[in-house]
């Protein structure tokens, strides 16, 4: 085993850890809960050896970084999830790996997902990132839609072609009412979900949790945690 790979199996091991301890304390099956990756700064061999490791799922939040990322480990059995900001001249390249875009939070982004997705003969699954930090009807410093906004939001994408509406993601708010309520942050994500549900009964994704905070997320109910620098390391350079 080289020293990256040895690294990263033990960095592994020690979130699946986590994450089953968090399972157990909330009562809730292992299966529930989904590791996301996030390698975003991190290279493509990186991504290579976690594959080996039996990491499913990966996410980016640059499409300049994680294009070439993609195009590199298109042999491997891996999903790719976008979770940054996304300006629409960027859909077409990431329609063309994500599977999951998490950061869908304007109806302007819907549109051009739809249009490219449908050109690309793709489905692309669409979680509405929530601003729990936002204005009435405003939208969240990095990004997101108000929680106002969610159903008329998801209203266009489940009518949209090409996407799929897989449920809601959030990043626990660092102003606001939520900041340093990342418990009450996520069970009020896990309400809107509910609340999302009842319209739409297949939109049941609920991402939630990265390094820091990914037992609050699993206590709060959230399906998928995203984790970066519990199994990558402390990242580089800003991303
Ligand atoms: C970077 C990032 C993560 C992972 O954060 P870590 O603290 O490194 O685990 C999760 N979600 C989003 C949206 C991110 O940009």
């Amino acid at each position: 085993m080289t020293d990256r790979k040895a690294e990263l199996a033990a960095n592994l091991a020690k979130v699946e850890e986590r994450i089953a301890a968090a399972c157990a304390a909330a009562g809730r099956k292992r299966e529930e809960v989904t590791l996301i990756v996030v390698t975003k700064t991190y290279p493509a061999s990186d991504v290579r050896i976690l594959s080996g490791l039996g990491v499913r799922h990966v996410a980016e939040n640059r499409d300049q970084d994680a294009a070439p990322k993609a195009a590199e480990c298109t042999d491997l059995p891996l999903n790719w999830h976008f979770v940054g900001q996304l300006q629409t001249n960027k859909v077409r390249s990431v329609v063309g790996y994500a599977d999951v875009v998490q950061s869908v939070d304007r109806s302007k982004l819907v549109d051009a997902l739809s249009r490219e997705a449908v050109r690309a003969g793709r489905e692309v699954g669409c979680l509405l990132q929530v601003a729990l930090d936002a204005g009435a009807s405003g939208r969240g410093e990095r990004g997101g839609v108000a929680p106002g906004g969610i159903e008329e939001l998801a209203a266009l994408v489940a009518g949209s072609p090409g996407l799929r509406l897989d449920g809601l993601m959030t990043v626990a708010p660092l102003t606001g009412e939520y900041a340093g309520r990342q418990r009450a942050a996520f069970e009020r994500l896990m309400d809107l979900s509910t609340d999302l549900r009842r319209a739409h009964p297949a939109a049941n994704m609920v991402s939630a949790g990265m390094s820091a905070d990914l037992e609050e997320a699993v206590a709060a109910g959230a399906t998928h945690v995203r984790v970066g620098t519990a199994v990558l390391g402390v990242r580089p350079r800003l991303g």
